[in-house]
């Protein structure tokens, strides 16, 4: 586990009520949280509150103030103690004295008292546990600030993004507008995933249009003359039963195949044998957002992820951290057992537009928490290393 290793308290800041709460019930020892994160507290009890009230009009005041909040580059508790916190947009004062509670007694007795007076207690605590393990925009920020060695994964040893998408699916825009902006970000390759065809909610891409999409990326690579590398990949479906949207001639029509869940996310019962089938599947290179869990929302697939993480090890197919703020998928709990297991990993934006691209620092993020070395992050590769695993997970 990492916490022993993490840098004194006073660094990451110091723990609250709701976490030390959360982390009581995990084992004796190893009951800190490696990261404080006040906002992102200060978000879920404003999530709490908009779950307690009557109709959507006034859910949608906490709802708006919560977002504010994760996306803050500043601690909450520096605006409660300057007195600026109703300067954040959105910020009106009923989440301005949940926030000033909550900052100074470690609790909110508003949102405790609106919770006993309500019949809503069980759909407030689904929400709590879905919101487990997420990091606000500071506290990512102060991840990537902490001093780790040099081997660590960080923005520095970081080449490029292996999952987004473009107009060639549900993306915002052009593959050439994302590359340019990836450069712009100072990185030197990318991998285009959009939809595939199975995946129509997504206007996932016919083989057609797949073929028409390398072509541009072709004459995109000869135009970058060996500055910036685009790869061609998917982001394929993996169905309730673990096979794919595609045939396995279908995957190797391009150079990686990332495998995601996008159904079935909401069942409690486990889903260890689906997962296992797709890391085995032939092609397949990437498993994307394993849990498929959203934030507040979705706990995603319940599996043994020991077991399909030391699956994943066997095959070298690399386990994504999708940074996507309200995915965070895996987290750094998780990544810290897929290490174990002796996995890679892709930590990837999921970017769909080219603002999206900043997500890559909520992958990198869980990952520095999770201690992974760059050795073992596929977007630290050079160009050779990639081709030649890409190549291998076709067999
Ligand atoms: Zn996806």
């Amino acid at each position: 586990m990492i916490y022993g290793r993490m840098p004194a308290r006073s660094a990451w800041s110091v723990n609250l009520a709701t976490q030390r709460k959360n982390a009581r019930s995990k084992k004796k020892g190893t009951d800190e949280a490696p990261i404080e994160d006040v906002n992102l507290s200060a978000a879920g009890l404003l999530y709490d509150m908009a779950a307690l009230q009557p109709t959507e009009r006034s859910q949608l005041g906490y709802k708006r103030a919560a977002r504010a909040i994760v996306t803050l580059p500043v601690d909450v508790s520096e605006l409660v103690a300057s007195g600026r916190l109703q300067e954040v947009p959105f910020v009106g004062p009923s989440s301005a004295r949940i926030i000033t509670e909550l900052v100074r007694e470690g609790k909110s007795a508003s949102v405790e008292a609106a919770l006993a007076a309500s019949r809503k207690t069980s759909k407030v605590e689904e929400g709590r546990a879905r919101r487990n393990h997420f990091l606000s925009a500071h506290a990512m920020e102060r991840v990537h600030a902490a001093s780790l060695p040099a081997s660590i994964v960080s923005r520095a040893s970081y080449r490029g993004d292996f999952q987004m998408h473009s107009t060639w699916s549900d993306g915002a825009e052009s593959i050439a507008t994302m590359a340019d902006a990836c450069m712009a970000r100072g990185w030197s390759c990318m991998g285009v995933t959009d939809h595939s065809h199975g995946l129509a909610i997504a206007k996932g891409m016919s083989m057609e249009s797949a073929i028409q999409q390398q072509a541009e990326i072709d004459r995109l690579n000869a135009g970058y003359k060996g500055r910036f590398r685009i790869f061609k990949g998917i982001e394929a479906n993996v169905l309730a039963d673990g096979s794919l949207d595609l045939s396995v001639e279908e995957r190797r029509q391009f150079e990686y195949v990332v495998a995601a869940p996008h159904a079935v996310l909401r069942r409690m019962d486990d889903q260890t044998s689906r997962m296992l089938a797709a890391v085995n599947a032939p092609g397949v290179a990437m498993l994307g957002h394993p849990r498929g869990r959203v934030y507040g929302a979705r706990g995603g697939v319940v599996a043994d992820w020991p077991r399909v993480f030391a699956a994943a090890a066997a095959r070298q197919v690399a386990i994504e951290i999708d940074g996507n703020w309200h995915r965070q998928d895996i987290d750094w709990t998780l990544a810290e057992l897929a290490l174990d297991a002796g996995c890679i990993f892709g930590l990837d934006s999921d970017g769909h537009s080219v603002d999206e691209l900043k997500f890559t620092d909520y992958a990198i993020a869980h990952a520095r928490l999770a201690r992974i070395p760059s050795t073992r992050v596929i977007n630290c590769w050079t160009d050779q290393q990639l081709e030649a695993w890409m190549s291998e997970r076709h067999g």
